[in-house]
């Protein structure tokens, strides 16, 4: 779906309760107390619609990018919690009292012990939610617990906020916007149903097996997995999938990789550093073992740049993963136009695959550069950080605005690759970027 589309959607979605209230044409309080209602009624959209944003839904995530969906996805649910958890101190209007000039009781907060409590235990639990959001590595949790009690505590918290606003709030007690509160809250809870039971049943009815687990780098693995059955994943070079291996496709035990391999093989490949629970204990995955795929999902793909002179691939690390992806696939379709791969790692013995990036400067126009931090002696290759200066001394060129730029790798290797870019003059839509990492 075009961003565009995307955001007048949504904008259509979290303000549509403001328009329905500004509808009914009730008698004008105090300003703070209009604001007060605002600040809910819009708060309230924005947490309900944050599910479909969380949804791992490609016509959303498929333009702007799974990283970045995820970013809004923060942001916004900060944004809703500043709203909601103010809300509530700005009335200036007394609650429960009856007004001699107020002969239907719309100049007051109304509202029985029920909704007042859901009113409170809402508040409480959007605290937690997003202290805990913001603080998960501090937590002594797993990611998957973490995620669980998520994905739990926030469906709670529509459910206890849809009754509060419903049964106490002055606009919402009204047919149409009642209607709209309760058409959104089953968006949101079906949008859960939808990520945690019919998804993993579709999975379940593709099983893929591992057929080889092998150390190929320092703490770096190749993982190899084909389907059980004759239906082969169809992707585009570039993309990831959640893996799940050795557990049911219900189970919150998945992880995204990016597939190493070229689309329109059967096998998939993917190239994983040791990093924690799953990522640290490959080696005992045998083969055989039974896994599941998500996906795929990613927008690190070349089909809107097919127009671009040259494709630059630039990797830190394990980043290298989806842009072997890339260099595969250009080999399998022949593609001749110019490729620079600028690739950093710490020692040399995290290179991956130094033969078989040999072996494709034979087959494509391939220049490689690789950047080592701590050269060993005699190291011919470049030395030091893959930062803004080499970038943008590599990339320097009359037509470097009309390469395309993909990128991955550490956080701090893309800002500086990514400034290295734009201060050569490349537009920023010719930079593509996938993080391995949300926070
Ligand atoms: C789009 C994308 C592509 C990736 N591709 C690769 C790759 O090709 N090779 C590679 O080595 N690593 C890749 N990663 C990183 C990889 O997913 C994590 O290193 C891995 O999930 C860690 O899992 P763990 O159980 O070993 O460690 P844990 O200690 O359980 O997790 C470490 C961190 O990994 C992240 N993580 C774990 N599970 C999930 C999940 N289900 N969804 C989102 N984040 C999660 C969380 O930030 C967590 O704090 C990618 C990440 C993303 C987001």
């Amino acid at each position: 779906m075009p961003a565009i589309l995307l955001l007048i959607l949504y904008l259509a979605l979290t303000l549509a309760p403001l328009a329905l209230a500004w509808g009914q044409g009730l008698p004008p309080r105090g300003l703070w107390d209009e604001i007060a209602s605002g600040l809910a009624l819009t708060g309230f959209a924005i947490l309900l619609v944050e599910f479909v944003l969380s949804g791992r839904f490609r016509s959303i995530s498929g333009r702007i990018g799974l990283d970045v969906t995820m970013r809004y996805h923060q942001l916004l649910a900060r944004t809703a919690a500043v709203l909601l958890l103010l809300h509530p101190f700005l009335y200036r209007t007394p609650f429960g009292i009856d007004l001699p000039h107020d002969p239907t009781s719309q100049l007051r907060l109304n509202g029985d012990a029920g909704a007042i409590a859901a009113g409170v235990l809402a508040w409480l639990l959007l605290c937690v939610l997003v202290l805990t959001a913001i603080f998960r590595r501090k937590l002594p949790y797993r990611y998957e617990s973490w995620r669980i009690g998520h994905a739990v505590g926030a469906a709670l918290l529509v459910l206890l906020a849809a009754y509060h606003t419903i049964f106490m709030g002055r606009y919402s007690a009204a047919p149409w916007l009642t209607g709209f509160w309760l058409a959104l809250l089953a968006l949101a809870l079906g949008t859960l149903a939808f990520v945690y039971l019919v998804k993993p049943f579709v999975k379940r009815r593709h099983p893929y097996a591992v057929r080889s687990v092998r150390p190929i780098a320092e703490r770096i693995w190749e993982l190899t997995i084909e389907p059980a059955g004759p239906r082969a994943l169809s992707f585009k070079a570039g993309q990831f999938v959640w893996l799940t291996v050795g557990h049911s496709p219900f189970s919150p035990y998945e992880n995204p990789f990016s597939i190493a391999s070229a689309p329109g093989q059967r096998e998939i490949r993917f190239i994983i550093k040791e990093s924690g629970d799953f990522t640290g204990s490959l080696d005992r995955i045998a083969p055989g073992t039974i896994a599941y795929l998500d996906g795929p999902h990613g927008s690190l793909t070349l089909d809107r740049h097919a127009a671009a002179k040259g494709i630059a691939l630039i990797a830190g690390g394990v980043g290298i993963a989806p842009i072997l992806s890339h260099l595969r696939d250009l080999a399998a379709t022949g593609d001749k136009r110019p490729v620079i791969l600028l690739y950093g790692n710490r020692i040399a013995e995290q290179i991956v695959w130094r033969e078989e990036l040999a072996v494709l400067t034979e087959s494509l126009d391939l220049r490689i550069e690789l950047v080592l931090s701590d050269p060993p002696p005699g190291w011919t290759g470049r030395t030091g950080m893959l930062d803004t200066d080499t970038v943008s001394g590599i990339f320097r060129s009359p037509d470097a605005d009309d390469w395309v730029y993909l990128l991955c790798g550490p956080p701090a290797m893309m800002k500086a690759a990514e400034t290295g870019l734009l201060s050569l003059g490349v537009p920023g839509r010719h930079i593509l970027a996938e993080r391995f990492d949300y926070d």
